[in-house]
């Protein structure tokens, strides 16, 4: 029996997916063989990176002046490969706004005069700073900043205004879960595995203006450019999460494309924070305004309530519901993938929950 999976990441894949994936996993479309045992130089694997990025362009609405590359390494590796890429100055300016934001922060240290120029960590991370013109260098490479902050459950509900410094974004836990304007920033990133696909495949969207920035001993691997010109092939690319990222994009291209995927996110995150918000055992410390629609953290008033939860929830099919361990209690993660049944189900428990244990 498959179970409502709330993880954080690896998450939750579409079961129509997974069942597509299934029925082609031994044979691909008569091809005697896997995708997950096929060339990438092969016509079936570039039709599949192909048609990958056609139906993210269509989805993102990314205008013709950005690149797109289907890399490996994970959103981590961007973070170095970030100050590395973008490095006509060597500066660039940093909201801290998790630990996410703060270990990209740390990262590009090494590499650039990394300038933190706001934080919420005053607050445990628990809302998003206003970030004024005035606060960014004009002459910084970048602002980087981190949409939904996966940990502790914030997302940015603005976009800071940044004149000619180009806005880099990690939307990691958030892509493709609402309608965006990507002309507004300089560079996307996304690991895969929480709203695209398996893990295995990192998503890099870039004006092409600033792929000639990279600093001299930028590593060919990590230098986007390399990825760019060679559509995604300069080397062996994570081919199998490629492929189901695909069938993820044709998916949601059939159910509308993303203003339907987020109509559904919004009212998934409605229904949940509404029973946290009327419920007496339970909470949500977020400031309102900043709340994310992806990952849901809350308390019951004990340490003892939450572990008796979070053992009564997988018993009941609802798991990996453990928070963050520096954040504690529980998480939901409601990534595009989670049926709305599944948090139907997760509310319903908690109400069952908190009155057992009034
Ligand atoms: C998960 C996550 C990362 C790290 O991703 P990896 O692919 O594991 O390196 C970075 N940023 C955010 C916002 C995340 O949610």
């Amino acid at each position: 029996m498959r179970v409502f999976n709330f993880s954080a990441g690896p998450s939750t894949l579409p079961l129509k997916v997974l069942e597509r994936v299934q029925a082609k996993l031994i044979n691909y479309e008569n091809s005697g063989m896997s995708v997950m045992e096929m060339s990438h130089r092969s016509k079936e694997y570039e039709a599949i990176n192909t048609e990958a990025e056609v139906l993210l362009r269509e989805l993102m609405n990314i205008p013709k002046n950005y690149e797109v590359a289907f890399i490996q390494g994970g959103a981590s590796l961007q973070f170095e490969a970030l100050p590395l890429n973008l490095s006509k100055n060597g500066k660039s300016d940093y909201v801290v706004t998790g630990i996410w934001a703060e270990k990209a922060h740390k990262e590009a240290k090494k590499f650039s005069d990394a300038k933190e120029i706001a934080s919420s960590k005053d607050k445990g991370f628990n809302y998003i700073p206003k970030i004024t013109k005035d606060m960014i260098r004009p002459d910084a490479d970048y602002l980087h900043i981190c949409q939904n902050n996966t940990i502790v459950g914030t997302r940015f509900n603005y976009i800071p205004e940044a004149g000619n410094v180009p806005i880099v974004n990690d939307l990691s836990s958030c892509i493709l879960s609402e309608e965006m304007d990507v002309s507004k920033y300089g560079v996307l990133y996304a690991g895969a595995q929480k709203n695209i696909g398996p893990a295995g495949m990192t998503l890099v969207i870039v004006r092409n203006d600033l792929l000639d920035s990279a600093h001299a001993n930028c590593p060919t691997i990590l230098k986007w450019k390399t990825h760019t010109e060679a559509k995604s092939l300069y080397h062996t690319p994570p081919s199998f999460p490629t492929y189901v990222a695909m069938e993820v994009f044709r998916y949601l291209k059939e159910l509308g494309g993303i203003k339907v995927m987020q109509k559904i996110n919004e009212d998934k995150a409605n229904m949940l924070y509404d029973f946290i918000d009327n419920s007496k055992m339970f909470s949500n410390n977020v400031a309102k305004e900043d709340r994310s629609i992806m990952n849901i953290p809350f308390v019951s008033p004990s340490e003892e309530l939450n572990e008796k939860f979070l053992k009564e929830a997988t018993k009941a099919g609802l798991t990996t519901l453990k928070g963050h361990k520096l954040v504690g209690g529980m998480r939901a993660s409601i990534y595009n993938a989670m049926p709305v049944e599944g948090v139907k189900a997760l509310v319903d428990f908690m109400k069952k929950f908190e009155k057992e244990n009034k």
